[in-house]
């Protein structure tokens, strides 16, 4: 057991699963749950992660010796000034926002004396969200990132630390400008890009009728399953890692444009060198244990 009584702010794909790996490795005594829809708060009621949902943030906090913060980055101000009055002098408050600079201004300056906030986000997730898509093992063998500041009380962080080790996640710390530039690099350019060409293809199917989806197994696929991703959050995360963003998509606009070139121009040394040097990349992450060595992300033969 490593709190007592848990609050989870949002119930969807995060906090559920949060809620169900915390049951299933007893973290927790305790979970109060809320959402700001009536619907989304009944079907959390139905699944059961829950002991107890409430209709308001204010009333999920009380008593709440963890307070989760699971809502979409442009919603934490909100959240935290809501709460704010309501919280437990001592209690921790964290969130699994993906990005951390935007949510540590947003919710900080509320914090009242007392009240621990140390910033957090779990480097794992799926294209699904709500409170039906959560499950126990989301975070086995990922990355969970805090972001404490130089005040934050140390033995809150190392607590949450131990929840997030206890939910099968490995933790590090990280200033939180460079876990938004980390970030922009590993993830969130990675999704505009899906994004991009999964629009392309779009407005093409319109010329080559059913084709893009008839042989989307070669590459497509794997870009639509990132672009399904929930259009709030990923809205919120380029409206709040602005800078990041920006400075690796120019970087990434001039790798394509030599790339383009290279390919004008027939110069093959260039093409062959780079996807060298891409592949050495994909070995690294299969060795650190990041993704499966298995053909095709092991899901068997495709045509
Ligand atoms: P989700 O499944 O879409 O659930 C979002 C939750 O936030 C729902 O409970 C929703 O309430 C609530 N919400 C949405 N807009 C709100 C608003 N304006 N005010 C108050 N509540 C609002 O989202 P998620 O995937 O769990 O993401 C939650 C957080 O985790 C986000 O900050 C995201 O950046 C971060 N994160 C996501 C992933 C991922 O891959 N999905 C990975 C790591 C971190 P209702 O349903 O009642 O409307």
């Amino acid at each position: 057991m490593i709190y007592q009584r848990v609050a989870l702010i949002g119930l969807g794909l995060i906090a559920s699963s949060m809620a169900h790996a915390m049951r299933r490795d007893g973290l927790a005594a305790h979970i109060t749950g809320t959402s700001r829809s009536s619907e989304t708060r009944a079907i959390a009621r139905e699944v059961g992660f829950c002991d107890d949902i409430v209709e308001t943030a204010g009333e999920a906090v009380r008593d709440a010796d963890l307070v989760v913060l699971a809502v979409p980055v442009g919603a934490m101000d909100a959240v935290a000034r809501e709460i704010a009055p309501k919280l437990k002098p001592g209690a921790t408050v964290t969130d699994v926002g993906s990005v951390k600079r935007a949510v540590i201004e947003a919710v900080a300056p509320h914090m009242p004396d007392g009240v621990h906030f140390v910033p957090g986000h779990p480097l794992a997730g799926t294209e699904h969200s709500g409170p039906r898509s959560g499950f126990a093992e989301l975070f086995e063998n990922r990355w969970t990132i805090l972001t404490p500041g130089e005040d934050t009380d140390q033995a809150a962080t190392d607590t949450l630390r131990r929840l997030w080790t206890g939910m099968g996640a490995f933790v590090d710390d990280m200033d939180a400008d460079h876990h938004d530039l980390v970030l922009a690099v590993t993830s969130h350019c990675p999704h505009l890009i899906a994004y991009t060409m999964v629009g392309v293809a779009d407005d093409l199917r319109r010329v080559t009728d059913s084709e893009v989806i008839k042989y989307s197994a070669a590459g497509f696929r794997d870009f639509t399953r990132i672009a399904a991703s929930d259009p709030t959050m990923w809205r919120d995360v380029f409206l709040s890692n602005k800078e990041a963003t920006l400075e690796i998509l120019g970087r990434f606009t001039e790798e394509l444009f030599a790339l383009q070139r290279a390919i004008r121009t027939g110069d093959g040394d260039h093409l062959h060198d780079y996807f060298t040097r891409t592949r050495a990349i994909r070995r690294g992450i299969i060795e650190a244990g990041q993704d499966t060595d298995a053909p095709n992300f092991g899901r068997g033969t495709t045509r």
